[in-house]
């Protein structure tokens, strides 16, 4: 009797534990999934964001720059679209071999003297070149479309401009650099295929042999290129007019091709005033020609990759 009475209470007990482990697992197992799924639903909504976002800037490209430049489509490949520097009919015509090659190349932009350089180029009808940087604000917006519109060369001078970073590792360089490309592509439907190192092909901050990088961009497809005539606007403090418009015209006589460093930033000032006088000292030699920088350019290069 009391044999019967203990394998019982032992039957009751193992029945408890069944029922109450099947309740915990009822409880612990609907919970574990809904935690999954409500992570992945995060992870979705902030795909959808990302996606919602690069949408909308292909939707918001202002309506009076459209017509100007060819938007491309988000089917199209990037090469197959408008390229930057492409000649037109009328450049090759100008590309007279008799006379002195003059690029301007404009630095560090877009800034808030962008328009003001674009009106003086324009006034004297001068193509140029800007190495610009990556702005996501309106007006530099604009003054991306704005190079573009008006026949400049939209040509890549780093997305961050940061030498910390760039020159951190070759992956941080390419990375920055695939940056820049696909966000201008984005906002103007150019691929760029030009490049202007921070500092030079010639720079000493780099951690990585610079003999890699300027390596990469030649399998990439990208030239770059550095300057042969500093208008001395780099260093920091005003520089006179007068010394710009000196330095940048000075030394003419002895060269040929003549690639000039200027710069496209707030602080500039003085640049944006020695810009009329420089190009009028040039077009008054009359064996001068100005050109923007295109795939048939022949790069002036301070460091030649390995
Ligand atoms: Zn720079």
């Amino acid at each position: 009797m009391e044999e019967r009475s203990y394998d019982r209470r032992k039957r009751v007990r193992l029945l408890k534990r069944i029922i109450l482990g099947t309740i915990a697992a009822a409880i612990i197992i609907p919970t574990g999934v809904s935690i999954v799924l409500g992570i992945r639903v995060i992870s979705l909504q902030n795909r959808i964001t990302i996606l919602e976002e690069a949408l909308a800037v292909y939707e918001n490209q202002p309506e009076d720059l459209t017509g100007v430049y060819t938007t491309a489509s988000i089917e199209e490949s990037p090469r197959d679209t408008l390229q930057a520097g492409e000649v037109t009919q009328e450049t090759r015509q100008e590309q007279d071999q008799t006379k002195k090659q003059i690029y301007l190349t404009f630095d560090d932009g877009p800034s808030q003297n962008t328009d003001e350089i674009l009106d003086i180029l324009k006034e004297y009808d001068v193509k140029a070149t800007f190495f610009v940087v990556g702005k996501t604000d309106e007006q530099s917006l604009r003054a991306y479309q704005r190079i573009v519109g008006e026949g400049h060369t939209l040509a890549m001078h780093s997305y961050s401009h940061k030498y910390d970073e760039i020159y951190a590792s070759k992956e941080s360089f390419i990375e920055d650099l695939s940056m820049l490309q696909e966000y201008l592509y984005q906002v103007t439907g150019v691929w760029s295929r030009f490049y202007r190192f921070p500092g030079g092909s010639s720079n000493t901050v780099s951690e990585v042999d610079m003999r890699e990088l300027t390596a990469y961009l030649n399998e990439s497809g990208i030239a770059y290129y550095d300057w042969n005539i500093a208008c001395g606007d780099a260093v920091s403090g005003k520089i006179s007019v007068d010394t710009l418009v000196e330095n940048s015209v000075g030394n003419l006589d002895n060269i040929n091709r003549g690639f000039i460093l200027m710069h496209d930033a707030v602080e500039k000032k003085t640049t944006v005033e020695a810009l009329p006088e420089i190009i009028q000292k040039i077009q008054e030699r009359g064996d001068a020609v100005f050109l923007p920088i295109t795939d048939e350019t022949t790069p002036v290069q301070h460091m030649m990759a390995k």
